[in-house]
């Protein structure tokens, strides 16, 4: 017995400092750091060394926040995990166009009352299948047909909440996370996550003397084709559309456990960088000297995720998209757990333990230095 328990020790030592060492290799904010690739050959069972290594070098509890002192509420991401745990037991299952929808609408708009916001701060922006059903592949006959509304009730109305902050400036940054979810999903990750990283975020910039103008825009209908994105940007005049200074859009923060973001400028009928999306860049690096945060990014998916981001993009508008992400190769990303059963934070919290908080303590800095940097 005490020779087995003594293997046990041994092979447990070995396995530390091999976790440690592919910790300390880790690519870091990079385009495709061939050092990454060798280390994730069975996805499944990497991904949960991953998640290990990766609590190893951003553990939240030894992080002491000394850069920012801008905000009354503590760690940053502690108020986005009970709006995402609220979310995951109260608001599950929303889908586009449906009583439940509008349900959680109208629990995103007393959310930001009770912040402290006005009533008269807050605009729910409502708008009828009929009106948008050209930008979608459905027709109200096929969502029957194929039941996407699951066993929601549906009333073919969705809605935008949107929250303005005045800033100095007659400039905007346009904030957006879609709350609606596919028919059969719990939705914790996609995208209970962007619109409690939103509400946070809106809880601090409450207290900042800001800049920019900022909206923030909680779409609607997100799932069956961008229709709460394409509405919001069809009621713009073309001189609101030209105060657009960048659209920041959050979408399923916590599908695998590398903290990623993608940006750009549309031009010429191409991604291309500009020197704000050269600035992100360079904070992300910063908040890896500064927090041992380690931030990817990943330009392809600029087209492979269509989420809200997009219709800005090709409107020539900067976008910066974030999201959680498992590696699937060299330098490619991909989603683990949305549209399926597995996005709800029973999942999430057993196959990468910590994670949810961990994300959404990174992505909350991250973006509270987005928004101040002028
Ligand atoms: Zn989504």
């Amino acid at each position: 017995m005490k020779t087995v328990v003594s293997i046990v020790l041994v092979a447990c030592f070995f396995a530390l400092i091999t976790a440690c060492g592919q910790a300390e290799t880790q690519g870091i904010f990079v385009e495709n750091n061939p050092d990454e690739a060798d280390v994730q050959e069975e996805a499944d069972v990497q991904d949960e060394a991953d998640i290990q290594e990766d609590s190893a070098s951003n553990d939240v509890d030894e992080v002491i926040e000394n850069d920012l002192p801008l905000s009354p509420f503590g760690l940053h991401g502690y108020y986005a995990v009970n709006f995402i745990e609220h979310m995951n037991a109260y608001f599950y299952r929303r889908p586009p166009f449906t009583y439940r929808e509008l349900e959680t609408a109208l629990w995103i708009a007393d959310t930001l009352m009770e912040i402290g916001f006005d009533y008269d701060d807050i605009e729910i922006q409502s708008f009828h299948f009929d009106d948008v059903a050209d930008r979608s592949f459905w027709s109200k006959e096929l969502l029957l047909m194929f039941e996407l509304f699951g066993d929601r009730e549906p009333r073919y109305y969705s809605q935008n909440v949107v929250l303005t902050i005045p800033g100095r400036s007659e400039q905007r940054i346009v904030l957006g996370a879609h709350y609606d979810t596919v028919h059969d999903v719990v939705g914790a990750s996609d995208n209970a996550s962007g619109v409690a990283l939103l509400l946070e975020n809106a809880m601090r910039m409450r207290y900042v003397d800001n800049y920019y103008t900022l909206v923030y825009v909680f779409f609607g209908a997100e799932e069956i084709g961008l229709l709460g994105a394409y509405h919001y940007l069809d009621t713009l005049s073309q001189y609101e559309r030209e105060q657009i200074h960048f659209m920041f859009n959050a979408d399923a923060l916590f599908d695998g456990p590398y903290l990623v973001y993608l940006a750009g400028v549309y031009y010429d009928g191409r991604r291309t960088d500009s020197d704000l999306t050269l600035s992100w860049s360079a904070l992300a690096r910063e908040k890896y000297y500064s927090h041992g945060i380690e931030l990817f990014t990943y330009h392809p998916g600029m087209y492979k995720w269509n989420t809200d981001h997009i219709v800005f993009f090709i409107a020539e508008i900067p976008v910066l998209y974030v999201a959680g992400l498992v590696r699937e190769g060299d330098d490619s990303f991909g989603a683990r757990v949305m549209h399926s059963e597995r996005d709800c934070a029973d999942y999430i919290n057993y196959a990468w333990p910590g994670k949810i908080e961990q994300n959404m303590w990174a992505f909350s800095l991250f973006l509270e230095n987005v928004l101040i940097q002028k």
